[in-house]
């Protein structure tokens, strides 16, 4: 197996593009269990541990651009403020090891359904940086980033450079469901933000159906119906839970039912949208 070693952006892509078939390594912390299990052996593995921009995150013009290296913990210890969905996300992610060196670039880049960094991200209105060295930069919103089980839009001669998520201008929270409280791959989750300023609510379900997706049914109740000056209304807030459960179609397996999935999606899209409209209206009333 060969192992390339670019030192910048440039030589990485070059590399991909030399080398399609070769499989890039960030933290080497889904790819390394594969490799260890014989889940796949690839010809060659392109680590991307020595680029150092994609360790790096920035705000400019009014977006906060996520280097697709940037680990969980500076994640946590740096983006609690600015993305408070992914930080949360981030704190559920295996151990303080797996924190360090996994990275939301390689939780997109493996495309589980089950990753943690995915509901905060459509909650949020991320949009993913993929680019090629020949047909240059593409700008994925992350609703159409994910196409499959572990399937997504990335091309074979492209690599994930960056993510960029709209930094919160109101409460996010992210909920998941574990047979315990660490070190636990989501049995499902839900991820919710609240958009005041256009009067909007954004919704990322995770490990409740083929890909992470949207509940766009519920995101357009609340969008219609949500009075942002009033406490919320118990009918509403039902409404809002059994469009969010709708919006699963999970499958059983060994971490729990398709049905129990749909029940607690139903529990946490009700849960975390009082928790941020708690949080909203108690800023007001400040
Ligand atoms: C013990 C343990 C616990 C875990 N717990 C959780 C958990 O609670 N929640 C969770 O979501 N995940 C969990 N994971 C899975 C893993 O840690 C995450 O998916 C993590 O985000 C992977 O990041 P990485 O940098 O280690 O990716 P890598 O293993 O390096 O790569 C993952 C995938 O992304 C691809 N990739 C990486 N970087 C790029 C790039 N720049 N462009 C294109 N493709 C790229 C790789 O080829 C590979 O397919 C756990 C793993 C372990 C071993």
């Amino acid at each position: 197996m060969d192992f390339l070693r670019p030192t910048t952006w440039d030589e990485a892509l070059a590399a991909k593009a030399d080398q399609p078939d070769a499989v890039p390594i960030q933290g080497g912390t889904d790819v390394m269990v594969e490799l260890n299990f014989d889940v796949r052996r690839p010809p060659a593995l392109l680590d991307l541990g020595q680029v150092a921009e994609l360790r790096e995150w920035s705000t400019a013009g009014g977006m906060c651009r996520v280097g697709a290296g940037v680990p969980y913990t500076a994640v946590i210890e740096e983006l609690g403020a600015t993305l408070p969905g992914l930080a949360q996300a981030a704190r559920t992610v295996g151990s303080p090891q797996i924190r360090n060196r996994g990275s939301v670039g390689g939780n997109l880049g493996a495309a589980s359904p089950a990753g943690d960094s995915h509901p905060p991200l459509l909650a949020a209105g991320a949009v993913v940086e993929v680019e090629s060295r020949g047909r240059g930069v593409r700008m994925i919103p992350a609703a159409e980033f994910y196409l499959g089980v572990k399937r997504s839009a990335l091309e074979p001669d492209e690599l994930i450079r960056a993510v960029h998520v709209p930094p919160a201008t109101g409460p996010q929270y992210f909920s998941k469901v574990g047979t315990r409280n660490a070190m636990v791959i989501a049995v499902c989750s839900f991820a919710l933000a609240l958009h005041p300023r256009e009067r909007r609510v954004g919704t990322g379900l995770g490990s409740a159906a083929p890909t992470p997706r949207r509940a766009i049914e519920a995101e357009r109740l609340l969008a219609a119906e949500l009075d942002w000056d009033a406490p919320l209304d118990p009918a509403l807030l039902r409404r809002f839970g059994d469009l969010c459960a709708r919006a699963a179609a999970p499958i059983d397996d060994v971490r729990g039912t398709a049905a129990y999935r749909v029940h607690a999606i139903g529990v946490m899209a009700r849960r975390t949208l009082t928790w941020a409209w708690n949080d909203h209206l108690g800023k007001r009333a400040a």
